[in-house]
């Protein structure tokens, strides 16, 4: 049987949680366990520090796990990523105080620079040839240059409200992150086959998120229109009516994209337009 290790609490515990859940697998969402039964699949969940999740299944204590790509890049230790999860989204920056006139890369030449991501900082900064000082800190690695600890900030930002409160002004975007599915390297054959199911169904889920269920009649001769106009899976499906002059097309569309098409399709004539939410795709 599988084992996974999942955040035990934080960001990307309840989203891990939702995930599973919408591919039929319930797993105690409790802060206070460390490993449990999952329903629905056959899997043992391993409740850890988003830090220590890596090493976990670089060890084999959990065969798979979920984290930010951000802390699989930092920890560097020897683990397959599988498949991007589609949460957790945020980007690693390097962030100056306002007042500086930066010129580009080459401002970091010298300076000491506060981060929780000592590893890829000083990767970024070796690739780009640039020697600076790397301060690592635990935590309110933003309020570092104000009291004079660093000249500049490496950080995770996601809508850079944090940046701004402190004075700082997001200059570089290092790596850009969300939450990966991340393997053991020699799981061996018969868990590799029950991680491929696991994969499936996190696929089909990660894929109909967003996309919406469309029905609609249309008088029949604009059929060849709307079909040059809907993206589809693959063609609409298109169901004759009782009366012979009108067809119902049924298609999945992308929520991004909805009102637009059906802005789009009202103007050839489409009527009783049904939107409905999605559940699952599965291929
Ligand atoms: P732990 O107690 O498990 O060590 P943590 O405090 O290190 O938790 P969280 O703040 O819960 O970590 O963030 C977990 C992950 O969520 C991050 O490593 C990152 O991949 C992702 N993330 C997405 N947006 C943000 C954000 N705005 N700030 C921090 N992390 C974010
Ligand atoms: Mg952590």
């Amino acid at each position: 049987m599988l084992t996974i290790a999942i955040q035990n609490k934080g960001r990307l515990n309840e989203d891990t949680i939702s995930l599973m859940k919408d591919a039929g697998i319930s797993a105690s969402a409790s802060h206070r366990k460390l490993i449990s039964d999952a329903k629905g699949f056959p899997l043992h969940v391993l409740y850890l520090r988003d830090d220590d999740i890596p090493q976990a299944v670089a060890m084999g204590v959990a065969d798979i796990g979920i984290v930010g790509l951000n802390e699989v890049l930092e920890k560097e230790q020897d683990v397959d990523v599988r498949m991007n999860l589609g949460f957790g989204a945020c980007r690693l920056s390097l962030a100056v105080p306002k007042s500086v006139d930066y010129p580009g890369l080459s401002w970091f030449e010298g300076k000491r620079v506060a981060t929780s991501y000592p590893v890829i900082l000083r990767n970024f900064f070796d690739e780009n040839n640039i020697h600076a000082f790397v301060h690592e800190i635990a935590g309110s690695v933003e309020v570092a240059p104000a009291v004079g600890m660093a000249d500049a900030i490496f950080d995770i930002v996601s809508s850079g409200g944090t940046l701004i409160q402190n004075g700082l002004r997001e200059e570089d975007v290092v790596i850009r992150s969300e939450a990966v599915l991340i393997s053991n390297p020699t799981i061996g054959e018969e868990k590799e086959e029950e991680l491929a199911k696991l994969m499936f169904r996190f696929q089909s889920i990660i894929e109909s998120r967003g996309m919406k269920y469309v029905l609609f009649n249309l008088p029949k001769e604009k059929v060849e229109e709307a079909v040059s106009i809907l993206p589809g899976m693959k063609s609409p499906t298109i169901l004759s009516l009782a009366d012979p002059d009108w067809v119902s097309l049924h298609v999945v569309i992308h929520e991004d994209i909805l009102w637009e098409k059906i802005e789009q399709l009202k103007s050839i004539g489409a009527a009783d337009i049904l939107v409905l939410a999605l559940e699952n795709v599965i291929k």
